[in-house]
């Protein structure tokens, strides 16, 4: 089984990388930038043909290319894991018109875009394949708001109706769809909250008065992407401590 997962050096990525390496499965640790990290992940799995390949998701043709790199080098791809993202503030009284634009189009092309084209690419593989699995990673935020990063919010809202649309679309050829939303999560990306004097407030919005791990996320994902789980496609799952109920 070969599992693509991106944003894979580092944070959630690395921990599902190394749940499904666990597994068995040979993996493909996307990252952006930092090679190293990406490196760093694989030096720790057990022995396979896994590999790091590096593409910005937000630019369409590099996202067409990382699909088809792996294609050429191992096949196939029966696991689609939709983890990049970019999380950036833009408080809208304290942001100029420029900024405002360039945040909220950084932050669709990355978190929204980036995937469909990705998932675009992949579907013709997977249905010659007889099948596959795509979780995509949201965000809490897609239900409660996100106040200070409204284009990080309508991006992972626009990733829930994009799993939705998609499980629909593809349940027919055996491809199954599923969506995460975890709350805060102890990564890179979270740590200037969590370390940050708002630390305290932000672990006690959970009854278990914490964020989640990341190793919980990538468990997660790797049981939504496990045969006899089919019927939960078109399903977006919290994991997020209780800290926001959606009835
Ligand atoms: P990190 O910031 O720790 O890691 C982000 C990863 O995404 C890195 O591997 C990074 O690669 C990659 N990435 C970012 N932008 C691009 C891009 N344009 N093209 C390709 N790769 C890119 O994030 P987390 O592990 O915290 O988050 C993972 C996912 O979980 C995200 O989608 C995030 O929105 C979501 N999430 C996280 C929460 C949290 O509290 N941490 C809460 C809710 C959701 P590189 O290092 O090379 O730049």
């Amino acid at each position: 089984m070969v599992v693509l997962v991106t944003g894979g050096s580092r944070g959630i990525g690395r921990a599902v990388v190394e749940r499904f390496a666990a597994e068995g499965a040979t993996l493909v640790a996307h990252f952006r930038a930092d090679r190293r990290a990406a490196q760093d992940t694989l030096a720790a799995l057990p022995a396979g043909d896994h590999m790091a390949v590096q593409a910005d998701v937000a630019d369409s043709e590099q996202a067409r290319a990382l699909v088809q790199t792996v294609i050429d080098s191992l096949g196939r791809i029966d696991v689609l894991v939709n983890n990049a993202g970019i999380y950036e503030e833009h408080r809208i009284l304290e942001t100029s018109a420029e900024e405002w634009q360039r945040i909220w189009r950084r932050t669709i092309d990355t978190n929204l875009i980036g995937p469909a084209n990705l998932i675009h690419a992949v579907v013709p593989h997977m249905v010659s394949a007889g099948g596959g699995r795509i979780v995509n990673i949201s965000s809490r935020g897609a239900f409660r708001g996100e106040p200070n990063y409204p284009a990080y919010g309508a991006s992972k809202a626009g990733l829930n109706s994009l799993g939705q649309s998609l499980a629909r679309a593809l349940g027919p050829h055996g491809i199954y769809v599923t969506t995460v939303a975890p709350g805060f999560v102890e990564t890179d990306m979270a740590a200037p909250y969590l370390d940050g004097p708002a630390g305290e407030a932000i672990r006690a919005q959970s009854p278990l008065n914490r964020a989640a791990t990341p190793d919980e996320v990538a468990r997660l994902v790797v049981f939504l992407a496990s045969p006899g789980t089919e019927s939960a496609t078109g399903a977006i799952v919290d994991i997020n401590g209780a800290s926001y109920l959606r009835t």
